[in-house]
């Protein structure tokens, strides 16, 4: 990595509020930078037994292709978000992507532009994955628990994410990512299909339907809450340590 590169890393993980920086030895992937105060805890932990999580049949959506999944989250009705969204979100990335982020559920800005994480969450997680040398569209995908917008940006009620889950049961399916990052608890509970804190969740792997799957802070919060910066780059970390583990296991000779 260039000094000049360093630089803009460091100036990532400035933004992200993320300082002094350190520097893992072996990662050669992202060349991780690590916050002093979290590299500790980083090296002592060891992922949990994965949770199994919930998911069946997507429903209607079974076997629809890209196309025909966005239509018919465009025109949906099934809940009664449709009434008052002014677009619906559907997601955004490469769509064979190894890193899904999975968020709540579209804010303001998001049903003004019909993507999910713009304004200044958007921003802030730009920067996350631009601190691990990740960049939304490029092998990253992005999208939410609901997709159109819960009024006053409050948290989906339990029968729209349910009405709702058909269509990122389907958007994963295809997508087959390798690692899903889930941002926030309501993200992480309807995954999971149970409910927990995101402190009882965070350094641990899960998974959803047999992928693997990690917790962490939803960028809104973190905006709120400065002090637990650093716990979302120490998850970050974790990321991508697993993700590294993932791709040795595969490519190990059976
Ligand atoms: S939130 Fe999901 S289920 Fe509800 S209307 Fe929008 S697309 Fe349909």
């Amino acid at each position: 990595m260039t000094d000049g590169q360093n630089m803009h890393r460091d100036e990532l993980l400035k933004e992200i509020g993320i300082s002094p920086v350190w520097r893992l030895r072996d990662a050669p992937q992202a060349e991780i930078a690590v916050a002093a105060d979290t590299a500790a805890a980083l090296t002592a932990r060891e992922p949990a037994a994965p949770v199994v999580a919930r998911g069946g049949d997507p429903g209607p959506v079974a076997g629809m292709d890209w196309p025909a999944l966005k239509a018919c989250v465009a025109d949906c009705t099934a809940c009664v978000l449709h009434q008052k969204r002014n677009k619906t979100v559907f997601g955004v990335g490469d769509e064979n992507a190894d890193w899904l982020f999975v968020g709540e559920g579209p804010g303001a800005d998001e049903d003004a532009q019909g993507e999910p994480f713009v304004g200044q969450a958007g921003r802030l997680l730009d920067n996350m994955l631009a601190a691990i040398a990740l960049k939304r569209g490029a092998n990253v995908y992005i999208a939410n628990i609901v997709k159109c917008r819960p009024p006053g940006n409050r948290n989906p009620q339990p029968e729209e994410a349910e009405a709702c889950s058909g269509y990122l049961q389907r958007q994963i399916e295809l997508i087959q990512p390798k690692l899903i990052i889930a941002l926030g608890k309501v993200a992480a509970v309807n995954l999971l299909g149970r409910d927990a804190s995101i402190a009882s969740l965070r350094g641990q792997q899960h998974a959803y339907r047999g992928i693997p799957l990690l917790v962490t802070y939803h960028p809104a919060y973190l905006l709120r809450t400065l002090s637990d910066k650093s716990k979302a780059w120490e998850d970050l970390c974790f990321a991508v340590e697993t993700m590294q583990r993932l791709q040795s296991a595969a490519l190990a000779p059976i």
